[in-house]
């Protein structure tokens, strides 16, 4: 400041309330200047954009000596950090102002935001700092200019550079920091300014856990991503991934385990995605990864294999050796996506189709979206259905292949809509399943299971038993073996009119002590326990010995085109033997021709169940479906008794 008279010069004058104003209004803040007090020595502010609620000035206010910034101010450096207004933190930038004398005749303070809100800040942080920041450069030169007239160049290149900070495109590092002057103090300053913004952006934009972007971070890079995509500057493809039974890990072995495996996941996810990915983590287990060489499905899906694939490698965690496995769902962004929704929820929707078999990765197409909304449909149908009693059973027959007797029948669940037709359970039952319905329609089919073998029995027809199919989920409520019971006594059945078929993947992830309650419970009820689908799943040999079955039903990829493939003929008879010597019965399942029926004769076994004999049919066609099957016994093989 030129002249002596600080007085004169730092007191309310009109221009300096404007420039406050535009100042206040573009930082979103408030823009006060002070001037020092000889005798107190505080900074006694005499103009602020600040404002009570009527509109009047606020009441006078000093920087004293106890104020975080006076030191800085006083010592003629700028301070930038938090100071309190009005009970509340906020982060604010104070510069001091000079006589030309070199005396500190004052000091204009812009604070930025309330600090608590910055920690959760947005994109206007940045902007708010910055444009804070290149304000108090332009004014510093403007109020400066006259009395530094040889030093206006270095402040030209500061004002420019927190211009290009503002702008986005810094220019390396702040210049002249190391001068120890003013236009040294201004660029320390500046300096502070753009570290903050890098921490404040680092906070808001990580994921502490793994060091990945967070949500906010991962919204805004989809963005980014989605308008090159449409533009046609670069391709990205969006992959969400998520590890299968994660939940299972976190549960069993506690958070910290938990968290080591993420943490090992996510520097996995990074080393195969490379440089140029934007990587995030959503939630607990779920992760986003952007690639820029995502313009086909075959990059993307390579890509996505690649990420599946690194997974694979063992990980070593404290508590021992873990071996996960991940799903994909893959989006194309500038096919699949008009926007940032869309683009997420499309890729939501092809990881839950991954996630359904696990380990693997699809692309999203229309499809996948017709399927969904076809699955909702489905769903509210089937809850009307099974209100109604809509839902029917078919029986297919289980013969003895070596008498063509009948061994048993399986119900299978039949849905005939009035107006979209027969609706196959390899559909319906996973919607039943996904959406809670399977404990009502489990229910239903039991009961109906029971019905006809009354039926049956009251008409001498021998059915041996009746098998029915029992998902996981049914198993797991507390009053599965009550409803077996009642089921049983509505129909006056014996337990062993009726045996339960249950797929091995239930052994996967539950307790043993668990499941052999349940099934020693059922077993009590004289009910026969067959494991169905066996060798698709993992059942451990263990088990088997240990968990009272009575039949295994060998799945049917073992035995189809069994009499052209000599390995998989070893591979049946190896379970054969093993099923026998552990005492159980065995069902072959899925037998289609006479050739592969011949194959299983010749190995022997307790059952066969397949087309080749009979499809399922309605309850009224058995008896003689079954009838037809035992007179056509070639008379080659017949037993001659
Ligand atoms: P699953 O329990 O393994 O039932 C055998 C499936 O194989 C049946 O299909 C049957 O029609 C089919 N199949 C039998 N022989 C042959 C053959 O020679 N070749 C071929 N290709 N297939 C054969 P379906 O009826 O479509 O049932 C599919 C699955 O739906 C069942 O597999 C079972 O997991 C489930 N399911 C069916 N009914 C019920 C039910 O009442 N409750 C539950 N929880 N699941 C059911
Ligand atoms: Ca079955
Ligand atoms: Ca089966």
């Amino acid at each position: 400041l030129k002249g002596t008279d600080t007085e004169a010069v730092l007191s309310f004058r009109q221009d300096h309330d404007a420039l406050l104003k535009e100042i206040g209004a573009i930082n979103q803040g408030a823009a006060n200047l002070f001037r020092l007090n000889p005798e107190t020595q505080a900074f006694d502010r005499f103009a602020t954009t600040f404002r009570k609620p009527d509109g009047s000035m606020p009441p006078p206010m000093s920087i004293g000596i106890l104020h975080p910034a006076y030191d800085n101010l006083i010592n003629n450096r700028p301070h930038l950090g938090e100071v309190p207004v009005m009970g509340r933190m906020r982060l604010a930038y104070l510069t001091p102002i000079q006589a030309a004398s070199g005396a500190i005749a004052g000091a204009l303070a812009v604070d930025v935001g309330w600090v608590d809100d910055l920690v959760v800040a947005k994109t206007e942080l940045r902007w708010q700092i910055i444009v804070a920041a290149g304000l108090i450069l332009v004014l510093v030169a403007a109020f400066g200019a006259a009395g530094m007239g040889a030093e206006m160049k270095p402040l030209r290149v500061l004002a420019r550079y927190a211009d290009d900070l503002a702008a986005g495109v810094p220019g390396g590092a702040v210049p002249y920091t190391t001068r120890d002057d003013e236009i040294g103090a201004l660029a320390q300053g500046l300096k502070r300014v753009v570290a903050l913004q890098d921490k404040l952006a680092h906070l808001a934009y990580t994921d502490s856990l793994t060091g990945l972007s967070n949500r906010g971070r991962y919204l805004s890079d989809l963005d980014t991503a989605l308008r090159e995509s449409l533009s046609g500057k670069r391709k990205w493809a969006l992959i969400h991934l998520d590890l299968d039974k994660f939940r299972k890990i976190n549960d069993a072995y506690g958070q910290t385990a938990g968290d080591s495996l993420l943490k090992e996941v996510a520097s996995r996810i990074k080393e195969t995605a490379g440089d140029g990915a934007r990587i995030a983590r959503l939630a607990a287990d779920h992760f986003t990864i952007l690639i820029a060489e995502g313009g086909s499905t075959d990059q993307a899906s390579a890509l996505a294999g690649n990420l599946l694939n690194a997974l694979h490698q063992p990980i070593e965690l404290r508590v021992g050796e873990f071996h996960v496995t991940g799903s994909a769902g893959i989006v194309l962004l500038q096919h699949d996506a008009r926007d940032a929704d869309e683009a997420h929820r499309n890729a939501g929707l092809a990881l839950r189709k991954a996630k359904a078999t696990g380990d693997r990765a699809v692309i999203f197409s229309s499809e996948l979206h017709d399927e969904s909304e076809n699955n909702i449909r489905i769903e509210r149908m089937l809850r009307l259905a099974v209100q109604e009693r809509e839902i029917e059973i078919h029986f297919q027959p289980q013969i003895d292949p070596a008498t063509n007797q009948l061994a048993g029948v399986e119900a299978l669940a039949r849905w005939t809509h009035p107006a979209e037709g027969p609706i196959s359970p390899g559909l319906f039952i996973p919607i039943a399943e996904s959406s809670g319905q399977i404990v009502d329609l489990g229910t239903l089919i039991l009961d109906l299971a029971c019905e006809q073998a009354a039926k049956w029995r009251e008409k001498n027809f021998d059915f041996k038993h009746i098998s029915v199919n029992v998902s996981p989920i049914q198993l797991w409520q507390s009053n599965f073996v009550a409803v077996v019971k009642d089921a049983l006594n509505r129909h006056g059945l014996s337990g062993n009119e009726i045996c339960i078929e249950i797929t091995e993947g239930v052994f996967v992830d539950q307790s043993e002590r668990r499941i052999e309650k349940v099934l020693s419970a059922i077993r009590e009820l004289g009910v026969l326990l067959s494991l169905d689908d066996f060798g698709s799943g993992y059942s451990s040999l263990g088990y088997l010995n240990r968990l009272p079955f009575d039949q295994l039903k060998v799945d049917r990829s073992f035995v189809s085109d069994i009499d052209t493939d000599v390995r998989k003929q070893k591979v049946l008879r190896g379970i054969l033997e093993l099923g026998r010597g552990l005492g159980f019965s065995i069902v072959i399942e899925g037998a289609e021709t006479g050739e592969e029926v011949a194959v299983i004769r010749q190995m022997g076994c307790d059952a066969i169940q397949g087309f080749y004999y009979s499809r399922p049919a309605p309850a009224l066609l058995i008896p003689e479906v079954v009838k037809k099957i035992a007179r056509s016994l070639p008379s080659s093989e017949a037993r001659t008794a």
